[in-house]
């Protein structure tokens, strides 16, 4: 007997139908003997529609509010799959994030789980129940409902497989797997065997938003083997694991691409010690990630200052940014929304030389400019203009051969 997390996301709960077909996978886990705690994202859609009406009322809403709100999306989709499970003969319980006793920090619509506490979990698990939990929530030290981040409930799965000491947590979505690209974007992408959390890491980050980042991040912190797969298949999906057990280091694994990027820029800010990090505490301290920079050469003791940023904080990075133009004397702020990141990525670039040149070159015959590069061991990112991204994802995935050998 196994104890088996399995997490569904949003498209594979998105109907009574689908509700009705995951209960089935479900069951048939449970039959064979196994214990199975699932987790479940909001229906497909459903935290869309909850976040646009809390955005209709209020341009800038209280984010514990919108907590309370979108944290609903889950409840709906546990509640509904309880429900079914039970009807088709199989004893289950929903469990919100409090309920489950998962305890996050207070940072409203993106906290980071601090502890769970499995006890409940497994004594619910041997009195023979599955148990269903609503994935993307839990509760702040002060009892305050918090959400994860988009794609949270991925690293709901992940958490909660820790606190039990699960033997296998299984990511169930609407792919096949991790794949060499979005498939949705480059029908030639292929499926991956197995990934390393290094890899699987830097593609979450860069745009592949089949595991949320954090969910990648404590999987690799605690050791635990992701297994990737369809809901609506019984196909092998992709291990996420350590690079140990890969069987091949790949030069390059993947290609991803971020539509979700704004490019800010201070400009003329004056050229000397401690102003860019005046610029950059302000945004440190409002908990804005910042992604690419580029500090231009010095003209006349003045120089540009560029930055990226999430779409979803654009609009408070800006502001923060204006606020720091009078303050340090520089001319002003411009914001370009029509940017995209595109990225490769590969545990074998730490030993080839040349790969970042190739990328270069690809893009470049295929008459894209690139605004902004950035680099790691793993990985290098250019930022380009948005309407060209898709075209560079496939640009890269063939010039890099990644596709499938029969193509
Ligand atoms: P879920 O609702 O199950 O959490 P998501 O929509 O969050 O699913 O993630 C799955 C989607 O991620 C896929 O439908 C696919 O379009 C997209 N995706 C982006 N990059 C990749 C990739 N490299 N491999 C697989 N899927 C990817
Ligand atoms: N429902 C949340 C979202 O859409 C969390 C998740 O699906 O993982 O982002
Ligand atoms: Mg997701």
């Amino acid at each position: 007997m196994a104890l088996v997390v399995q997490k569904y996301g949003g498209t594979s709960v998105g109907s009574l139908d689908r509700i009705r077909m995951v209960a089935e996978r479900v069951a048939e886990t449970y039959r064979e003997g196994h214990q199975v705690i699932v987790v479940v994202s909001a229906m497909a859609g459903e935290t869309d529609r909850l976040l646009s009406m809390g955005w209709e009322l209020c341009n800038a809403p209280a984010e514990r509010e919108m907590d309370v709100l979108v944290s609903s999306g889950e409840q709906v989709s546990a509640a509904l799959l309880a429900i079914q499970l039970n009807e088709i003969g199989v004893p289950a319980r929903s469990m919100l994030g409090h309920q489950a006793r998962i305890v996050t920090d207070s940072v409203h619509t993106k906290a980071r789980i601090r502890t769970i506490d499995g006890t409940g979990l497994r004594s619910t698990l041997e009195n023979g129940h599955v148990l269903v939990v609503a994935g993307f929530q839990g509760t702040d030290a002060y009892g305050n409902i918090t959400t994860l981040g988009r794609g949270g409930s991925d690293t709901s799965a992940v958490a909660v497989a820790a606190a039990v000491k699960a033997d296998l947590c299984e990511i169930c979505t609407d792919v096949d797997g991790v794949y060499t690209t979005d498939p949705s974007v480059c029908p030639n992408a292929r499926k991956i065997d197995r990934i390393s959390y290094e890899e699987m890491l830097e593609l979450s980050s860069l745009g592949a938003k089949v595991l949320q980042i954090r969910s990648v991040e404590l999987a690799m912190k605690l050791g635990i083997p992701l297994h990737v797969r369809s809901s609506f298949s019984s196909s092998e999906g992709t291990i996420v694991t350590d690079e140990e057990h890969l069987l091949e280091r790949v030069v390059v694994a993947g290609v991803a691409a971020d539509k979700k990027t704004v490019k800010l820029t201070v400009r003329a800010l004056p050229d000397h010690p401690g102003v860019v990090a005046s610029v950059f505490e302000p945004l440190a301290e409002a908990n804005i990630s910042v992604d690419m920079i580029i500090q231009n050469v010095s003209k006349e003791g003045h120089t540009d200052l560029t930055f990226t940023v999430s779409r979803e904080e654009a609009d408070r990075a800006e502001a923060i940014a204006t606020r720091i133009v009078d303050s340090v004397d520089a001319e002003g702020v411009t914001r370009d929304d029509e940017v995209a990141k595109v990225s490769i990525v590969g545990v074998g670039m730490r030993n080839h030389a040349g790969i970042a040149a190739r990328m270069f070159r690809l893009l470049a015959d295929a008459d894209i400019n690139i605004e902004a590069i950035s680099t790691s061991e793993i990985k290098t990112s250019c930022l380009i203009e948005a309407e060209h991204a898709d075209r560079a994802v496939v640009v890269l995935h063939d010039g890099f051969q990644l596709g499938k050998p029969s193509d």
